[in-house]
């Protein structure tokens, strides 16, 4: 492994300082299973871990076990009888009479389906988002990721896109309970409707979504929705074509997201790293390759503002685990081998056992000048905002440098799997269905942070104490 002070192409930023970075993982969490046949495979979580921690990047972070979100730090966002339906539904009980009525209602069926341990499940994602923004609010890491979160279609009173509850809202709730300013950056394909739903009527959090669109799930994320009311023009969104490739991104990614830096000034900023915009995805259509995905977290890791990484969709799994194991090494500042280290997951990645693979010769219908329309356009937009952060923005204080954590054997038991081993490549290709939702705005969540009993402690145990032979460690 080379390190970014020996001149790789790591040092992110004018400062190329290293960040603290704090990263959650429920151990758990690849057992979960959505069905046979469906896109979403949460093992792809535990393969990104897996490749992580054969690269040695757990040594550089601390590695910690969400605590799961309890229901009432759930209801922050999502309505009280929503979330009664999700504690409470299993497979077992799915067509009692209790449960089959609100079926529809909560949209819950055949792309978001009830399976064994769904709740669980929603904790843990929501608890390592909700546990990422308490790390960054208590100022303990720099930079923390969590790659089970980052579910962004989930709305207040309903599932929706392989999404039940919004850990990227519920962890935007929590860091604005220190910060003033929140920015969100979108990167997966499909476009952040739930997330700038939540927000789309305040100025407190600023939504950014680079989306396909025309045609395709969730059919929002026009370029003219900009936000109404206080949050006029504090949201944005970049509606792209098939076949987006590294060079038109990032001539996109860095002059917005400079502007925004600029001009909005956040206190802290959430990127969710949906992976289905990388090349060959297997419901996505955009032609990235892992560099130039990772490329945004890059730029927005220069800033040196308090990051929150998630993950989000991302659906030929191999490529998932790269991209996220990637993007963890950019987070602590290394540059991984392109050839990967033996792993539990190693025949996923063949024929060339590569961190990096290459993108497709697919077209790429955006044209520079459609492109070059858009960034003027959307610059446009974000100059309607120059004068408008009413307060001062305040400079972090300097980050204190940790020492490296020195943690062994992680992840090198065997997990009983639920998952059955199933190759998603033997499964026929699955489009979603473009759906269309009203962009109703919710009550202002905003005015509620604060009000809940969302752990104001870190709660989470360090997960070395549960993978490890020696006895428990102490919690944080
Ligand atoms: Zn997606």
């Amino acid at each position: 492994m080379e390190y970014a002070s020996e001149g790789a192409s790591l040092p992110s930023g004018p400062d190329a300082k290293k960040r603290r970075v704090c990263y959650f993982y429920e151990p758990s969490i690849g057992n979960y299973y959505y069905g046979q046949g469906h896109a979403m495979k949460p093992h792809r979580i535990r393969m990104a871990h897996n490749l992580i921690v054969h690269y040695s990047l757990h040594r550089r972070m601390e590695i910690n076990r969400p605590f799961p979100a309890g229901p009432d730090d759930i209801r922050r966002f999502h309505s009280d009888d929503y979330v009664d339906f999700l504690s409470s539904v299993s497979p077992e009980t799915l067509h009692d009479h209790s449960h089959s009525r609100h079926l529809k209602r909560f949209n819950v069926g055949e792309d978001c389906p009830v399976f064994h341990g769904l709740f669980e499940f929603c904790q843990s994602s929501a608890g390592g988002s909700i546990g990422a923004a308490v790390k960054l609010n208590r100022g303990d890491a720099d930079i923390a990721l969590n790659w089970a979160g980052g579910l962004h279609h989930a709305k207040k009173c309903e599932a929706s896109g392989f999404c039940y509850v919004n850990d990227i809202v519920l962890g935007i709730l929590e860091l604005l309970k220190v910060h003033r300013r929140v920015l969100y950056v979108d990167i997966d394909v499909h476009h952040g409707d739930g997330v700038e739903e939540a927000f789309f009527t305040t100025d407190r959090v600023m939504t950014v979504s680079f989306h396909k669109f025309g045609d395709f799930f969730p059919g929002t994320g026009h370029i003219k929705d900009i936000g109404v009311g206080t949050g006029k023009h504090y949201a944005l969104n970049v509606p792209l074509n098939d076949g987006l490739n590294d060079e038109s991104f990032r001539g996109l990614f860095r002059p917005i997201i400079q502007k925004v830096m600029e001009v909005y000034q956040p206190d802290a900023v959430v990127l969710q790293c949906g992976a289905d915009s990388l090349s060959g995805d297997r419901l996505g259509c955009f032609n990235l390759s892992v560099k130039g995905h990772a490329d945004c977290l890059r730029f927005l890791r220069s800033f040196n503002v308090p990051l929150m990484v998630l993950g989000g969709g991302g659906y030929t799994i191999r490529n998932v685990a790269r991209c996220w194991c990637y993007e963890t090494a950019v987070a602590v500042g290394v540059e991984p081998e392109n050839k990967l280290p033996y792993n539990e997951y190693y025949e996923y990645f063949g024929p060339d056992y590569t961190l990096h693979v290459d993108p497709s010769n697919m077209e790429n219908l955006n044209s520079p000048k459609d492109l070059e329309t858009m960034r003027s356009v959307l610059l446009e937009h974000l100059s309607r905002i120059q004068h408008t952060p009413s307060v001062q923005f305040q400079a972090q204080p300097p980050n204190t440098e940790v020492p490296d954590e020195v943690e062994e054997d992680m992840d090198q038991r065997t997990i009983h799997h639920i998952w059955n081993g199933e190759d998603y490549e033997s499964e026929s290709e699955e489009d979603e269905k473009p759906r269309h939702h009203d962009s109703a705005i919710n009550d202002e969540p905003v005015e509620n942070s604060g009000t809940r009993g969302i752990q104001n402690e870190i709660k989470e145990e360090r997960i070395s104490s549960l993978e490890m032979d020696e006895p428990p460690s102490c919690s944080v």
